[in-house]
């Protein structure tokens, strides 16, 4: 990927069909949406491109977040919650709450709840479908979550909305891996909000 305009956060073309588009790296001012490519209808959780303070539309059109991060629900429903996977990812928080916590630079909250991971490219781009995870730690500059798949991108979108938290999807960059039991832990850092 390399940016045309000189700015590194750019996302100038669509790494699954090759075409141009103008999309960016999220941050915490400039949240992340849904789009998707107009030539291949690949979906990215990512910011638009800004021309004179406003969003510069090219090579994109808005995507459903629904239809994106939930796209399995409508077919598995919930039964999915109650799968060996969680049972299994239960029992690894369950070893790690005994562990203890480590040192963090932030105050951090245990708590195990159900949330939906989505991986994403480095540009941003859905790879995949979205997964169960359990969060393990909260804090205010990121998350720690367990999921059964070894972890194979830099990017997770999660997806709150079956916890009680009443939190906005966000975008997470992962800051370290390490394997527990069966599972993986993978921390990361909150990149922006994703807006639905
Ligand atoms: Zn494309």
């Amino acid at each position: 990927m390399t940016p045309t305009t000189g700015d590194t956060s750019a996302i100038e073309q669509c790494g699954s069909c090759q075409a141009r588009l103008a999309l960016r790296l999220p941050s915490l001012r400039a949240p992340a949406s849904p789009w998707l490519c107009r030539g291949c209808s690949a979906a990215f959780i990512a910011a638009p491109q800004l021309r004179d303070g406003r969003p510069f539309i090219a090579g994109i059109r808005p995507g459903c977040y629904y239809d994106i991060i939930q796209s399995d629900r409508r077919h598995v429903g919930e039964s999915i919650a109650t799968g060996d996977e969680l049972a299994q990812l239960n029992e690894c928080f369950n070893t790690l709450v005994r562990e203890g916590p480590d040192s963090r630079q932030h105050p951090r909250y245990s708590l195990a709840k159900r949330v939906r991971a989505l991986p994403l490219t480095d540009d941003l781009r859905v790879v995949g479908q979205p997964f169960n995870a359990l969060t393990v730690n909260v804090s205010t500059g990121g998350i720690a979550i367990l999921q059964a798949c070894a972890p194979s991108h830099s990017y997770l979108a999660i997806d709150f909305s079956d916890t009680a938290a009443m939190l906005p999807p966000v975008l997470l960059k992962q800051l370290r891996v390490r394997s527990i039991g069966p599972a993986y832990e993978v921390a990361g850092e909150f990149v922006s909000r994703i807006e639905t």
